[in-house]
């Protein structure tokens, strides 16, 4: 059986958690899309972690982690964050990369930067991991699969291509030092070197793993508002965070994904540039929130920027829940607004004087305004509660209220970081 475990939002929804929680009952964690340019947040008895590249079955001995074909691979991350878990005394993970993932390569990094430089203000807010540069190359053709590392004929064909591409930019565009094939090369011997271990045929160890009744975790990165299609573009990611594209980044069979949890946080948050529509306006009030938000605050776990805050949005989760075809949702980091005395919540957009309940394509987005009905807060902490029935009354109104604006069903609330703070409906 394979279930998914994906964002509803922008990302930061508190996945790392959840997918932690329910890797204990799975065979196999996979990364399907994505690079090291978000980070999951994961609390257990071994500490706090940060994972960027990992599958976060790492910390579960009997749990095989995947890299797969659709992630962006960034090897020396991949190996830099293995030792970083097994320096805390995380036993050394089973790991498998696709033979046919891509690789992440230094230029891709340099050119994110360069770009973001070249825009200035008008940046993307990107984290400058690379991520845009390497899909751009991946569907032009100019990519590096794992595979090719151990084929120099390979190797040597496409770095002159790639030369020829990337030094004409450097020299003309960016005016940055050039790219040296020898350099380049050696690098990817490195990279070889590195990853051999591990390298396997992932469509075909799933295909087994299936016939087996093995249980698979498929592990989104990000949300459906970052999605390249369905998400805010252009301010979007460069790969696809939904769920269904799980099927094409991991090479299983779309029809083997039977359940997918659509993970949505209590509150908004959301990083770099675009619109935002139930973003809060009072910096004092947002900085509250901000201050109080996840575990130790709401800051990017890659870059450590501080997020951008919001009221819940019923309008962008509902879409974000359509998308990822949610069989059910996990309502996250619920605790938090213990706080508040009352409780905004975004149940529609208004756009040319019309109010409407269904998310709008980006043009539209612009001109949106929220439509806010305030709530009664709970005021008091609501940690360590184990049942549905005895959290408080304002608390399971909030909750039934959201659940009745997204039309799927809250299967489980989070209300604390550690993986037992979770309240099963
Ligand atoms: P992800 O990228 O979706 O995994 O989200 P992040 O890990 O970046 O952000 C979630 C943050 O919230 C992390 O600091 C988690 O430890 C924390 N967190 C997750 N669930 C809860 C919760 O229910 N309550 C609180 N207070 N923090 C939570």
């Amino acid at each position: 059986m394979v279930r998914a475990v994906v964002g509803a939002n922008w990302g930061d929804e508190g996945k790392g958690k959840i997918t932690d929680m329910l890797a204990e009952k799975a065979d196999i964690v996979i990364r399907f899309q994505g690079g090291a340019n978000a980070g999951h947040t994961i609390v257990n008895n071994y500490g706090k972690f940060a994972l960027h590249t990992l599958p976060s079955g790492v910390f579960h001995q009997n749990i095989m982690n995947i890299i797969g074909n659709g992630m962006a691979l960034d090897i020396p991350k991949l190996f830099k964050e293995i030792k970083d878990i097994e320096s805390k005394g995380v036993p050394s993970p089973q790991l498998m990369i696709s033979d046919r993932a891509q690789v992440v390569m230094p230029y891709h990094i340099a050119f994110d930067e360069y770009e973001e430089e070249r825009l200035g203000k008008a940046s993307f807010g990107s984290t400058k991991s690379g991520i845009a540069p390497f899909y751009s190359d991946k569907y032009a053709k100019i990519g590096i699969q794992v595979c090719e590392l151990f084929d120099d004929d390979v190797l040597n064909e496409r770095l002159d291509k790639i030369l020829v591409l990337k030094n004409s930019i450097l020299q003309n565009l960016y005016k940055k030092p050039l790219l040296k094939k020898e350099e380049l090369l050696s690098t990817l011997h490195e990279y070889r070197d590195m990853v051999k271990p591990y390298v396997g045929d992932v469509s075909l160890y799933l295909h087994d793993a299936l016939r087996e009744g093995k249980d698979i975790l498929l592990e989104g990165q990000l949300g459906t508002m970052k999605d390249t299609d369905h998400g805010i573009y252009p301010m979007v990611t460069s790969s696809s965070t939904l769920a269904a594209y799980g099927a094409v980044g991991a090479g299983i069979p779309p029809y083997e994904i039977k359940e997918i949890v659509a993970v949505t946080k209590a509150y908004s948050s959301a990083v770099g540039a675009g619109d935002f529509v139930s973003e809060i306006d009072d910096e004092d009030v947002a900085d509250e929130l901000r201050k109080r938000g996840g575990d130790g605050g709401e800051y990017g776990a890659t870059t450590g920027r501080p997020r951008r805050m919001g009221w819940y949005d019923c309008v962008a989760s509902k879409y974000g829940c359509r998308l990822q075809g949610a069989t059910e949702v996990v309502l996250t980091v619920l605790d938090v607004l213990g706080y508040l005395d009352e409780i905004p919540v975004c149940t529609a957009y208004e756009i040319d004087g019309e109010k409407t309940e269904n998310f709008p394509v980006t043009p539209l987005l612009h001109k949106a305004k929220p439509v806010y009905e305030t709530l009664p807060g709970w005021k008091c902490d609501i940690r360590g509660i184990k049942k549905f029935d005895d959290l408080p009354e304002n608390c399971r109104k909030y909750i039934k209220f959201i659940e009745y604006h997204l039309g799927y069903p809250i299967t489980m609330i989070s209300n604390g970081p550690g993986r037992e703070d979770i309240i099963l409906r």
